[in-house]
Parts: structure tokens; C-alpha cells; sequence
């Protein structure tokens, strides 16, 4: 299978069978995005213990790389403090805006070599567009985390 496949299959997962998907009893915090250009709707809660996030929820609608992202972030920053997802949020968008070509999975400081499945996404960027797509769940996800 080819590494290319390999990132469709991981989408097309995500897509399918998104985790983390529904609302939570009482989210600490939440917010709404929408990406007009595809018609992707995406509403994130979220609920802390202390500094880390505890639950995360996402329930939205759209297109397979917009919902995919969204079930991909929820898995990667379960657990993790808001200094951590600004970080994680930091590589996903160096990802996204990289050149064509750069390898991403050598060296361990480059996005690809430490966002998991969310490495999947990094094919997106050759379509500017569905980079909007890909980040909505991300920027709803730092709209919630200020508010
Ligand atoms: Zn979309």
C-alpha cells in the first residue's frame, strides 16, 4: 500500500468511524465554526481538569477531510494542556503550509514525525482550498480554548 493510500485509508477511517463525536453533559467550554466556502459545520466542547483537557466532543457536518480533521484533533489533545495544543496546533498548520516535496517524516522537530494519524492531512495542502476544510476543526478548537 502506498503512502498515499495509507493517508486516504486514515481519512476515509476517521471519516466513517469519528471519535469523540457527540456533545458532552456539561462542557467547560465550546465554540462554533463554519467553513461557508464547502458548507462544514463543526461545534467542539470541551471540559478540563485543571490545565488539561479532560473530554473533548465534536459534532459537526461537511466533507470527509473537514469532519476527518476534527475526529483526528479530538484524539490528539485528550490529555494534553492548553501550552500543548498551541503547539500541536503550531505543527498542524506548519504542516499544512509546507512546500511540496519537504519530507516531513525524518526529522522528529517536522510536523510529520510526531502528529500520529493527523499526518494523514498533509496531501490536503496541495488543494488550497480544502486547507480551510482540513483546519476548521482546529481554529474552532483555539476559538473555544480563549473564550
Ligand atoms: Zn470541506
Amino acid at each position: 500500500m502506498g503512502l498515499e493510500e495509507l493517508y486516504r485509508e486514515v481519512i476515509l477511517d476517521h471519516y466513517r468511524n469519528p471519535r469523540n463525536q457527540g456533545h458532552l453533559e456539561h462542557p467547560q467550554a465550546s465554540a462554533q465554526g463554519v467553513n461557508p466556502l464547502c458548507g462544514d459545520e463543526i461545534t467542539i466542547e470541551v471540559s478540563f481538569d485543571g490545565d488539561k483537557v479532560s473530554e473533548v466532543a465534536v459534532d459537526g457536518q461537511g466533507c470527509s477531510i473537514s469532519q476527518s480533521s476534527a475526529s483526528m484533533m479530538t484524539e490528539a489533545i485528550k490529555g494534553k494542556s492548553r501550552k500543548e495544543i498551541n503547539k500541536l496546533v503550531g505543527r498542524f498548520r506548519q504542516m499544512m503550509s509546507l512546500d511540496e516535496g519537504d519530507d516531513l517524516g525524518l526529522d522528529p522537530e517536522r510536523p510529520g514525525a510526531v502528529l500520529g494519524d493527523i499526518e494523514a492531512l498533509q496531501g490536503v495542502r496541495q488543494y488550497p482550498v480544502r486547507i480551510k476544510c482540513a483546519s476548521l476543526g482546529w481554529n474552532t478548537l483555539l476559538e473555544a480554548l480563549d473564550a
